[in-house]
């Protein structure tokens, strides 16, 4: 049976076709930049790359063009060979405490949240809406980054804001990245046999968040209302205190909105450092010796420490500790950094086999750590598919 996984953003659209159950990618691709002159479109076949460049106006020219090149390439003879369609949506609020089959009512319902996420889940629909005119006749399913995150209680997910601010427009944390944060702790308790652990899942990419996880359920996430709010991340500044706003107002005479962007935009590690908002620069300038590099590591390590210190406490323990996303996976730097700060709660790491691995499931605690500590590659567009899978039976 072939699923196809949609993540469509505002500008662009990512998709990959997955064989089910045997959860193998079959193909995977991007499109960026639509609404402008020179977009761009990039699916793998085969292991090779296609890119090509053009005018791609809209996102119903950008799914007319992705499932042309399904048959152009004879990835599909047809397709009828779509069995069902799973769509990343970002919030789901307190709506959805799972994903559903999309029809009128839970497209009404979506956006009915876009005020709690007005870049991404408008974006969502029109992605949605796109695939559905192509596919008319298959079940689409929306899967979203909050579902997982339903769990928390509300000690964990209440602000300490006026209780009217949470009942009349839903002022409370709601957490993102769920789907991979439950893929990554589910793989952990099938490598150890256990559903009762206490897992502590570290998603450091370009966006980052971290999650506790007990008992296979999230019971507390760093990102909050929005994907602002925890750690520092690629270009957002992760908790700052909210009176930095009314201060920068006045000093640098910005809106309230021009100064919320410069804290998603321009701040995290390219805000610190001045370089980049890629890892990869961070680093290298940080082997080179550069004071503001070492510094930007510095504060997003505590910080992340700071988060699993503070599970340890809330879960009574920790059993496992995952590293996954871009940064997660591929950076030695980070997860020792991060490691080396959490030697109080017998975290060790083996330094050889850290430092060599990237990119694939691996222990890469020592084997006295007091916590196993993993590599695990994330995989969103499979848990996507999961989901798809669960609501065609
Ligand atoms: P997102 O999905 O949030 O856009 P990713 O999970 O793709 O982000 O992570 C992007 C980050 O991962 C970038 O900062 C990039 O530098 C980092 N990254 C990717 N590959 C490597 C690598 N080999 N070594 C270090 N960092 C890497």
């Amino acid at each position: 049976m072939k699923i196809i996984s949609v993540n469509a953003g505002s500008s662009s659209l990512k998709f990959q076709l997955l064989s089910m159950p045997s959860e193998e990618t079959i193909t995977s691709g991007i499109v960026e930049r639509i609404g402008d002159e020179n977009g761009i479109f990039t699916i793998k076949v085969e292991g090779k790359k296609i890119v090509k460049e053009l005018p791609i106006p809209t996102h119903n020219v950008a799914v007319d063009l992705v499932l042309a090149a399904l048959l152009d390439l004879k990835i599909l003879s047809s397709f009828d060979e779509i069995e069902g369609v799973g769509h990343r949506v970002v919030q789901g609020g307190e709506l959805f405490k799972d994903s559903a089959v999309v029809n009128d009512d839970v497209i009404k319902r979506i956006e009915s949240l876009s005020d709690l996420a007005p870049l991404h889940n408008p974006a969502n629909i029109i992605g949605i809406k796109a695939f559905m005119k192509v596919l008319p006749k298959v079940p689409h399913v929306v899967v979203f980054d909050t579902t997982f995150h339903s769990s928390m209680t509300d000690e964990a997910f209440m602000y300490a804001t006026p209780y009217s601010w949470y009942q009349n427009y839903g002022v409370r944390k709601y957490g993102f990245h769920g789907t991979s944060h439950q893929y990554v702790s589910e793989r952990a308790a099938a490598i150890l046999k256990r559903d009762d652990l206490k897992v502590v899942v570290c998603h450091i990419g370009n966006g980052a968040s971290l999650c506790a996880i007990k008992n296979g359920k999230s019971v507390d996430t760093s990102m909050g209302l929005t994907p602002l709010e925890g750690i520092p991340m690629g270009t957002r500044s992760g908790n700052v205190d909210p009176a930095v706003i009314e201060l920068i107002k006045q000093k640098e005479g910005l809106t309230v909105e021009e100064i919320i962007s410069a804290l998603n935009k321009k701040s995290g590690y390219l805000g610190v450092s001045g370089i980049s908002h890629d890892s990869r620069d961070i680093e290298d300038a940080y082997v080179e010796g550069n004071k503001r590099a070492e510094l930007t590591l510095a504060i997003q390590t505590k910080r992340i420490a700071d988060y699993i210190g503070s599970y340890y406490v809330y879960m009574g323990g920790l059993d496992a500790l995952c590293f996954t996303a871009g940064i997660g996976e591929n950076s030695s730097y980070l997860r020792k950094m991060v490691c080396e700060r959490l030697g109080v709660l017998g975290v060790k790491l083996d330094d050889q086999i850290n430092s060599s691995v990237r990119g694939k499931e691996c222990l890469i605690s020592s084997e006295d750590s007091k916590v196993a500590v993993y590599i695990i590659p994330t995989n969103e567009e499979v848990m996507i598919a999961r989901e798809v899978m669960r609501f065609i039976k």
